[in-house]
């Protein structure tokens, strides 16, 4: 018997307040004075984790790391991966060349201070690299990481890029870019890799989507989710749009038996570990 496919599980760590969609409501001069609901919520998947003695990449906000230390060096000690989700939660397409180069330069010397190991992956907020800034890529190389995870190849009216590459490739600077996983059907890429699609969708989509790429494409997946996704009691925003609200908002309350079930049917792994080459 072939030994299954172990595919990469990744979280990216933010608090509910800082998700790009609910920007307008949360200003960042009240980052400080909103109550967290991170730290409990990234213990929660650590618990979830162990119960399956599954590694996972955890994409940390350098503003969250700070407040948290004690958190980014539990994650470490457990065996999973640190990398950076940028400092500030700007979406790389909204940011100058040289604010977003600062932006994960900064974020990379916070999270490597406090977890103490090297940290080589890095995935923007809200996968926002794409066509209108090529240049993302060779700020990401230059911040000195190995790998990137910041394309997700399918339409999306926010971001996405359906044409780039569905499996991991080398650009010219040497930077591996990982994108989030998408299946092929009826001549396009659809969403398979997590988010509120995860949500949204009954569970055996996701499954049946994930199985379809280890087996058709002989592929390890990447799948990738919010640490808010498991905590349908964070405080509702009652004047965000219906739209938002629907996508933030949905099956909250399923996520964690979802997770578990994912955790169940697939192995799972660090990214750094899944795609060699990426470390
Ligand atoms: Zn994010």
């Amino acid at each position: 018997m072939t030994p299954a496919i172990i595919n990469a599980l990744t979280i990216d760590v933010e608090d509910y307040f800082q998700v790009s969609a609910l920007a307008p409501h949360f200003p960042r001069s009240d980052w400080e004075s909103t109550p967290c609901r991170v730290e409990r919520n990234v213990d929660r998947i650590l618990e979830l984790l162990a119960e399956r003695d599954a590694r996972a990449t955890f994409f940390v906000l350098g503003w969250v790391a700070e407040r948290y230390p004690q958190l980014v060096r539990r994650i470490a000690e457990r065996g999973h991966e640190v990398a950076s989700h940028g400092y500030s939660h700007e979406r790389a397409s909204a940011q100058s060349r040289e604010r977003f180069l600062a932006d994960i330069v900064l974020a990379r010397a916070v999270l490597e201070d406090i977890g103490g190991l090297a940290v080589r992956g890095y995935r923007a907020p809200s996968f926002s690299v794409g066509k209108t800034n090529p240049w993302a890529h060779d700020c990401i190389a230059e911040a000195g990481y190995a790998y990137s995870s910041s394309v997700y190849p399918v339409r999306h009216d926010h971001y996405g890029i359906p044409d780039a590459p569905r499996f991991p490739y080398r650009l010219d600077n040497g930077l591996l870019e990982v994108p989030v996983t998408t299946t092929r059907l009826l001549g396009r890429n659809w969403p398979a890799g997590g988010g509120g699609y995860f949500r949204l969708l009954p569970y055996a989509v996701s499954r049946w989507q994930i199985a379809k790429v280890n087996r058709d494409d002989a592929r390890p997946a990447i799948f990738y989710f919010h640490p808010w996704e498991i905590d349908p009691g964070q405080p509702r925003v009652r004047e965000a749009s219906s739209k938002t609200r629907f996508r933030h908002y949905v099956n909250l309350e399923r996520t964690e038996g979802r997770l578990r079930r994912l955790l169940a049917d697939f192995s799972w792994g660090r990214a750094d570990h899944v795609f060699h080459g990426a470390a």
